[in-house]
């Protein structure tokens, strides 16, 4: 199979970063998998190219490649540009236009660095949860929205709205995903006040006659919350709308301390994806050679997973990962006295020659 990747480096660290991903890619190749690369501007960079966070070419580029890997957007350089022309615009841009209704955001704690967590290192060290967030409907987007006048004052307004086909596709791709890890699913919704998440509730329910393999749980997104603080290692995977998965996604991300280490997913209704890590383009250490690459690294094994369906190769990167966090390989972000500092070259060197 010979896949056709969009590499959309980005800002900031974006391109040290994806340099990595690119060659750990390169090294899992052979096996009945090979890819094609190619490069394409997106936010600040593209800004200054051409006038625009997302360019024509690069939104052709990413029509007709079978997957993207996104680097990051963004920088202080920017932030006082028309918000039609901010880097973060070319994201918001693509996720659209490639309607990128779901959101996969695993949080991983690996053992070695549970003392990189706020919490306490028995209740997160090990942790593995996959929070799956619907990411183009739900409040973010129902209309009417807006603020009006009232009785002489202001008055906001939101609506929250999600149709029974939109719950029932980002459903299907959450039990997809927890069929293939530890099959139990939780869904997070708020069924006791809002219409909304009762119908959310009563499709999945729905939906679960198709998986009997998974088991399905339900729970109230405030109960979430707490959850994730108390005894985050008893959820596998969770399912919820766009501004529930918002604020979950990074509260069960933070649990883990390490930005660094966190890839991400959006996929269409075909698995096509745009995969990049969590982070930022941390423009604080663009340019050093000290930023971690291996959000980005496990970015990629979850498109050789999810949108590919080449599991093996997947587990082969991630793996290596593993090995070279317990050979003590350490980015600065990821640091502690008694490891090993590298850069983010070196860093990517050691996986490959864990690979
Ligand atoms: P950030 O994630 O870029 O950085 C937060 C902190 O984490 C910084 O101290 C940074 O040095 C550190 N950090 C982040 N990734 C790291 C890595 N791989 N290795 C080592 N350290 C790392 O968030 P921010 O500072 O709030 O935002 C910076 C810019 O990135 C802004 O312009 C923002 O809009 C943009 N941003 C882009 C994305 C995206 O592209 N998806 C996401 C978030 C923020």
């Amino acid at each position: 199979m010979t896949i056709k990747i969009c590499v959309l480096p980005g800002d900031g660290i974006g391109p040290e970063i994806m340099e990595q991903a690119l060659r750990v890619l390169d090294a899992v190749r052979g096996d009945g998998f090979d890819f094609v690369a190619e490069k394409a501007l997106i936010g600040g960079c593209a800004v200054d190219a051409t006038g625009t966070p997302y360019p024509e070419a690069t939104s052709r580029l990413a029509k007709e490649a079978d997957a993207i890997l996104l680097g990051a957007v963004g920088g202080p350089q920017w932030d006082s540009l028309p918000r039609e022309q901010r880097p973060e615009r070319g994201l918001l841009a693509i996720r659209k236009e490639l309607n990128l209704f779901a959101n996969l955001r695993p949080a991983i704690l690996y053992p070695e660095l549970a003392n990189a967590s706020t919490l306490k290192p028995e209740v997160v060290s090990g942790l593995d949860i996959l929070i799956v967030r619907e990411l183009t409907g739900d409040i973010y987007f129902g209309q009417p929205r807006g603020i009006r006048e009232e009785n002489g004052e202001r008055v906001g307004f939101n609506t929250m709205v999600y149709s029974e086909s939109e719950i029932r596709r980002i459903g299907k791709v959450a039990f997809e995903a927890a069929r293939k890890r530890g099959k139990k699913l939780c869904s997070v919704d708020k069924m006791n006040v809002l219409e909304s998440t009762q119908l959310w509730r009563d499709v999945m329910i729905e939906l679960s006659a198709d998986y009997p393999d998974v088991e399905l749980s339900h729970m109230l997104v405030d109960n979430a919350a707490m959850q994730l603080v108390r005894a985050p290692k008893q959820f596998d995977v969770m399912v919820t709308g766009n501004m529930f998965g918002d604020i979950l996604s990074d509260e069960a991300s933070m649990l883990t301390g390490s930005i660094g280490m966190l890839p991400s997913a959006s996929l269409d209704a075909n698995n096509k994806g745009l995969y990049e890590p969590s982070h930022g383009s941390a423009p604080d250490i663009a340019g050093k050679g000290v930023a971690n690459p291996l959000a980005t690294i496990l970015s990629a094994a979850m498109m050789l997973r999810y949108t590919f369906n080449l599991d093996a190769q997947a587990t082969r990167i991630e793996t290596a990962v593993k090995k070279v966090l317990a050979a003590g390989y350490r980015t600065g972000d990821i640091y502690e006295a008694g490891t090993r500092r590298v850069g983010t070259k070196e860093m990517g060197d050691a996986v490959i020659a864990s690979l």
